[in-house]
């Protein structure tokens, strides 16, 4: 199984910011102690182009986020001050995704260590997200032939409001998104299949809900890609989250998320999204859990076929 990192580039933050920009080359660090996937698939991602990020994007949008042109506003939308890094980061965050999207399409799955950057809008960012990655990834994957129908499964806690307005009335990708609904953002846009949780929701009322809403949009997409965000922000300890899920419990949604997928014969991109633990290694452990059970599975179907 292919992974694809990108946490050399890092922004500069002021202190106190609560991006927690360590976490991803801790999530590294520890797959690479474990040596769960040979070093030889731990990739550094490519930069998407220009091209692939305005089939999505407002040219005008890229080339402002490029050469430091955002409002004020703007900069304040998306939570992080504007660098040179910004761009290379967001670039590099997206290449990412689409690189996990083909590795998925070849080998059944495929990896980013970050990505998930929902929020970001044709012609806007917001909440830490500059540039949206699944969604330059799906138009990628359609545009290279790969892939005619996707499914957008986006279990990071906030709703996915950037990926929704991308493909609203767009047959061909299908939006899920399962969140707390009283969570940012405040002003959500309808994907094709929405469920709002309430603040506390528990591991009990989380799988009920998240099991439903998988089986209506593997069932209703038809698509030949899934891309699955398994945001570790549901998360009890989260500092973002609101909702009580445990570890065990977002283990749990992989695997229902993971088998769902196989059974309907989806290749799955994966890509970490959200994660703000009051405790960092909390943060770790459950994007960790999901990058190993992605291996367990893998590697288990290659086996059989062997
Ligand atoms: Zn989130």
């Amino acid at each position: 199984m292919k992974i694809y990192y990108h946490d050399r580039i890092t922004l500069p933050l002021p202190e106190g910011h609560r991006f927690p920009m360590p976490k991803y080359a801790l999530l590294r660090q520890r797959i690479t102690a474990a040596a769960i996937i040979p070093e030889g698939d731990i990739l550094p991602g490519p930069a998407a182009t220009y091209e692939q990020l305005t089939r999505v994007h407002t040219p005008d949008y890229v080339d402002r986020v490029r050469d430091g042109r955002l409002s004020e506003r703007e900069i304040r939308q998306i939570g992080f001050p504007w660098s040179p890094g910004m761009f290379q980061r967001a670039r590099h965050s997206v290449g990412s995704t689409i690189a996990a999207c083909r590795a998925a399409l070849s080998e059944g799955y495929g990896l980013n260590l970050g990505g998930g950057t929902h929020h970001a809008g044709p012609d806007y960012g917001q909440g830490f997200c500059v540039f949206n990655d699944c969604a330059v990834a799906a138009r990628a994957i359609q545009a290279e032939g790969l892939a005619e129908r996707i499914v957008i499964l986006d279990c990071d806690v906030h709703q996915g409001n950037g990926t929704a307005e991308i493909f609203a009335g767009d047959p061909t990708v299908f939006t899920f998104s399962i969140h707390g609904q009283k969570n940012f953002p405040f002003r959500k846009k309808p994907g094709d299949l929405d469920i709002g949780l309430p603040d506390d929701a528990d591991d009990p009322i989380y799988l009920d809900a998240l099991e439903e809403g998988v089986d209506r949009a593997l069932a209703a997409a038809g698509a030949d890609l899934a891309i699955y965000l398994a945001g570790a922000d549901p998360y009890a300890g989260d500092r973002l989250g609101r909702l009580a899920v445990t570890k065990r419990g977002l283990a749990q949604r992989d695997r229902y998320v993971l088998d769902a997928c196989r059974a309907a014969g989806l290749p799955v991109a994966i890509a970490m999204a959200g994660g703000y633990g009051k405790n960092i290694e909390d943060t770790v452990d459950i994007h960790f859990q999901t990058v190993q059970l992605a291996a367990e599975i893998e590697r288990a179907g290659r086996d059989l076929q062997d």
